[in-house]
């Protein structure tokens, strides 16, 4: 089970452009670009974010099946980046057993080997179905299922506890009872609009149970119940969850005693123990949906038996079908690859499976000390920046900004060199001759792995996110910020360009995540990354509040696109806040007007892209961040610096009346 905690982690990138689905579905006729056209040269002083990207918004073209186009953030290619590594890898030679590269280059040939028609399904899954079908009551099945989610580091089980932070000591991780927001395979924001998505649970089911010998009669039956188990979930789950931006403000602790008080129908001790975890002397668990776990709880019944074991082993066939589907004419139909050749397969498995082998090397390829000092002594100038403009800010009491003030110097930069190759002679016992005890063993490793961490207090310098994936993120429980070794591509960072140009691109990126440990969320977060809102003093948070309402205001009021449709002001407050509070430190640091027009250059050409008008409506409903071009343009109208740098004066189309601005800090 895939821990939470990316509620709690505030992202600098819209990915929404990254996100191609391959199909021609997404793109839909007669929709049009969304910034309108222009003729002739745009004025800096009438709109800043055409002025900056109007050649290429103008002749920029989609590529097929794609719903924008950037030129900015995402201008490099990273999985083309980490294809192309992994490409030279397996051509190469002479690799040092144990070695990231020899486990890739080994993985890859495994897997070509690997004779998925006829090599028959392995022993251990095979036994493993053969255990779940003679399961005779629901307390030996729950056993079971803790077992074989620890022998096959399966991705599921059915009490859904894992371990997180402790939001109160985030010191600490606790055993945690998670919110479902999905269960076998139903996700629950999608049954807010339609009950679809229970087909997929109801018709899988069925045809796993008919595979395994049912009749169809019985097999459709079981799939129906499964249906119902969910909605019945469903139906206990507190949604509003879903779209909290904290999800932490759900987090409670428990006794043993309270979690015994939901949980009369499992036995948690032996159920952990069959995981490897021991309760002894445990006695504090988080949970966060109390209501949903009962009604999970209420599913383990023997009258429920034969329906539970249909989804024990629907989920099992599901983390590991590509063994099995071929054996059963049924579900061939859900093995189908989409890759052209064997070799193309075997890449992409390869950087599904080992991101934690090739991540490493990404680095190492694309990573100097060079890049880290400059990285380090820039993320040093914004902190800075940061400490004055707290001190100055005396609409707040002076506890309070020595408090921020105390946080802003807490927090931790994770870089690309807080990455290491790993130690190969723990990797030597790995096989390769037979594909599927390779990739067993291998998932095993990384569980094992993972499961040791929590004994261990929690590491604030564990990265947020891989070093290959673009983008930076805010974690305010460990109060560090991660800046990515993919998210320092030109043009946001160059070693070789001007530092006012890397000040506006990456730069902005820092600051905007340094801001996020002040925004409207984090803020309930104190200096030690503990969740604890009452930290800031009522007189504060009620001030704070009314600047807040100024914030959500300002976007509502006076930006719009194709005149109707507004930015929520509420929803995109906090990434609205981070933007402005980065703009008005980075603003600070150039001395010249000429210094501060490249920042304001580079800033503008980073969110440069160009979107259907069908993604960008989409996006002003469902995303926390504006849009580009409202990201721009709405932070840099409310901005004095900028009026003085490019003499914007009343009548100008970025001109707002100084009455209506707004500001973060000043
Ligand atoms: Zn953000």
């Amino acid at each position: 089970m895939k821990k939470r905690k990316a509620a709690a982690v505030f992202c600098a990138a819209v990915l929404l452009f990254t996100g191609c689905s391959g199909g021609a579905d997404t793109v839909s006729d007669g929709t049009e670009e969304t910034v309108p056209e222009e003729s002739g040269p745009v004025r800096a002083q009438d709109d800043f974010y055409r002025y900056v990207n109007g050649e290429y918004l103008e002749n920029a073209e989609f590529e097929y099946g794609y719903q924008a186009t950037a030129s900015g953030l995402n201008a490099v290619d990273v999985g083309e980046q980490v294809e192309d590594i992994v490409r030279e890898i397996v051509a190469g030679s002479g690799y040092a057993e144990g070695t990231e590269e020899y486990i890739i280059q080994n993985a890859y040939n495994s897997y070509l080997a690997y004779d998925f028609e006829n090599a028959g399904v392995p022993q251990q899954l095979q036994q493993a179905m053969d255990d779940i079908m003679a399961v005779q009551s629901v307390d030996e099945l729950l056993i079971l299922d803790s077992t074989l989610n620890f022998e096959l580091a399966g991705r599921f089980n059915l009490v859904p506890v894992t371990f997180d932070t402790n939001y109160f000591d985030s010191t600490e991780e606790c055993l945690t009872f998670t919110q479902l927001s999905s269960l076998f395979g139903a996700d629950f924001t999608a049954l807010e609009d339609s009950y679809d998505s229970l087909d997929d649970v109801k018709t899988f089911t069925s045809i796993v149970m008919q595979s395994m010998g049912c009749s169809r009669e019985d097999a459709d039956e079981l799939g129906q119940q499964a249906g119902y188990m969910v909605m019945e979930v469903y139906n206990h789950t507190d949604t509003e969850q879903f779209d909290a931006l904290m999800h932490e403000e759900y987090f409670q602790l428990y006794t043993r005693e309270q979690i015994d008080e939901i949980l009369t129908n499992v036995d948690l001790d032996a159920y952990l123990m069959a995981y490897g975890i021991d309760l002894t002397g445990i006695d504090e668990f988080g949970i966060f949906d109390p209501e949903q776990l009962q009604s999970i709880n209420d599913m383990f019944t023997d009258e429920n038996l034969d329906v539970l074991k249909a989804i024990e082993l629907s989920n099992l066939i599901q983390d590991y079908g590509q063994f099995i589907y071929p054996y059963y004419d049924q579900l061939r139909q859900y093995s189908s690859t989409s890759y052209d050749t064997a070799e193309d397969q075997a890449i992409n498995v390869v950087i599904n499976e080992l991101a934690a082998e090739t991540d490493p090397i990404y680095v190492e390829q694309y990573y100097t000390e060079e890049m880290d000092d400059a990285l380090v002594s820039m993320c040093d100038d914004i902190r800075d920046e940061y400490r004055e403009m707290i001190s100055e800010a005396e609409w707040l009491s002076e506890d309070t900004r020595a408090g921020l003030i105390e946080k802003l110097d807490n927090i931790i930069y994770i870089t690309g060199a807080s990455s290491h190759r790993h130690d190969p002679s723990e990797y030597r016992d790995l096989t390769y001759d037979d594909y599927f005890r390779f990739i067993v063993d291998y998932r095993c490793m990384g569980l094992m792995e993972s499961l040791s961490g929590f004994t261990q207090p929690v590491d604030r310098s564990a990265p947020g996110m891989a070093m290959q994936t673009l983008n930076a993120c805010y974690d305010p429980s460990s109060n560090s910020i991660t800046i990515t070794v993919a998210i320092m591509n030109a043009p946001q960072f160059d070693l070789d360009q001007d530092y006012y140009a890397n000040l506006g691109g990456l730069g902005m990126v820092i600051a905007h995540e340094m801001g996020h440990a002040f925004d409207s969320n984090c803020i309930n977060y104190d200096q030690n990354g503990a969740y604890n809102p009452s930290w800031v003093s009522d007189a504060d948070r009620q001030t704070l509040i009314d600047r807040n309402q100024q914030a959500v205001s300002y976007f509502e009021d006076n930006f719009t696109m194709f005149g109707v449709y507004h930015v929520d002001g509420e929803q995109t407050l906090g990434e609205n806040y981070a933007d402005l509070g980065g703009m008005e430190c980075i603003s600070r640091i150039p001395e010249t007007n000429e210094e501060r027009m490249i920042m304001y250059e580079s800033f503008a050409a980073i969110w440069c892209q160009k979107i259907l008008d069908t993604a960008f409506i989409n996006q002003i409903a469902t995303d926390v961040h504006s849009p580009s071009y409202i990201r721009v343009n709405a932070i840099l109208s409310t901005l004095d610096l900028f009026y003085e740098t490019y003499g914007v004066t009343e009548g100008d189309g970025m001109y707002i009346p100084p009455e209506n601005r707004i500001s973060r800090w000043y």
